[in-house]
């Protein structure tokens, strides 16, 4: 199937959607399964999506190379927890000949960091180079508040233990109100001590979790204030294809990026769509247009699998609508964020 996909007509017609922006990145949630619970992010009671709706990663597979025949270059893995799910490093083992010919730039994958003393290893070998790991807190009560698992030594273990098997890592930081706000230039320090870059992120309203979103929503305005009592920042050019701002500071060559959907919309430069574990695409994080590339998919009809994609340019929304600002506020979708992967 790859071949007939990758010699269609359409190869060379590259995404672009209705607002001219060029679409080249789809992240992948290869599983809605996770072992912890961020506070932010699901209930303790998570409803997953049904096993049996699941693409098979051969499924996964073939739409990406159909993606890749298009323009997709850079792929991240998210969930969900990615390395939960089994099958995962032979999936990107595969996947990553499309890097050997050029094709994609890269494989990269955000994690929880808790399998990552087992995996990292085989995560280098099958071709990744670079990873997010999430981490919130440094203290060991507040991780298992945040997460409602107590697992901060094996996280930061897997850390280490991936940094030591050649992955480069960024840290990925939820800055969360009344919880972590006040830890943030600890975390900083703590990252860039290890040479690792950071991103904080503001909370976003996807799905309802048991707490109420405007009790964890801090501003990146005010968290930045607070890191400017600490360091002297600096504005830089750098970019990745993700939605980060990223500064320097004084006292460190490592990154502190800015990841801003409530404080200061980034969606006039979306380049990415999102492809979820039972195959719907969807095209914005923050809205529901999506299609279901499953049964198109599984009917092996090619025209409709490249026409569905030329549909998915024209719906593409121009921006998401995130707010917070009131107590018992609807979220701005009901799906997780782990749904389509962060
Ligand atoms: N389980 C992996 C992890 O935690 O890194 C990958 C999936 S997780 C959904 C991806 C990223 O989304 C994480 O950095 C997480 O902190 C972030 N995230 C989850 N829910 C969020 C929310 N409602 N608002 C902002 N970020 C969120
Ligand atoms: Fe799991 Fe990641 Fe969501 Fe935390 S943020 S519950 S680790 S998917």
């Amino acid at each position: 199937m790859n071949k007939i996909l990758v010699n269609t007509p359409e190869k060379n017609k590259k995404l672009i959607d209705s607002f001219g922006r060029t679409i080249d990145y789809l992240r992948i949630s290869v599983t809605d399964r996770c072992n912890f619970r961020c506070t932010y992010c699901m209930p303790e009671n998570m409803k997953f999506l049904p096993k049996d709706d699941l693409l098979t990663f051969e499924e996964m597979d073939n739409l990406c190379s159909l993606f890749i025949a298009r323009g997709i270059n850079k792929i991240r893995l998210s969930g969900g927890e990615p390395l939960a799910r089994k099958g995962l490093i032979d999936f990107i083992s595969n996947l990553s000949r499309f890097i050997s010919y050029g094709d994609l730039k890269e494989i990269t994958l955000t994690t929880n960091g808790s399998l990552l003393n087992k995996m990292s290893k085989q995560l280098y070998d099958s071709g990744i180079r670079r990873i997010n790991v999430s981490l919130d807190t440094l203290m060991k009560d507040k991780f298992y508040q945040i997460t409602r698992r107590d697992d901060l030594e094996n996280v930061i273990h897997g850390i280490m233990t991936a940094k030591d098997n050649g992955l480069k890592i960024k840290i990925n930081t939820v800055v969360i109100k009344n919880k972590n706000f006040n830890e943030i230039n600890e975390i900083i320090e703590w990252a860039h001590k290890n040479d690792f870059d950071i991103s904080l992120i503001e909370t976003m309203p996807m799905g309802l979790t048991d707490q109420d979103r405007i009790d964890q929503y801090v501003s990146l305005i005010d968290v930045e204030k607070e890191i400017r009592k600490k360091y002297l920042l600096q504005e830089t050019n750098y970019k990745t294809a993700g939605p980060s701002s990223y500064k320097t500071t004084n006292k460190s060559n490592n990154l502190i990026g800015f990841i801003t959907p409530l404080s200061n919309n980034f969606c006039a430069n979306c380049n990415r769509i999102r492809l979820t574990s039972t195959g719907k695409l969807f095209m914005c994080l923050g809205q529901n247009d999506n299609i279901d590339f499953r049964s198109i998919l599984r009917s092996g009809n090619i025209t409709e699998l490249n026409s569905s994609i030329d549909k998915a340019m024209k719906i593409k929304p121009k921006a998401h609508e995130f707010n917070i600002s009131k107590r018992n506020q609807r979220p701005a979708v009901d799906r997780h964020m782990s749904v389509t992967g962060g």
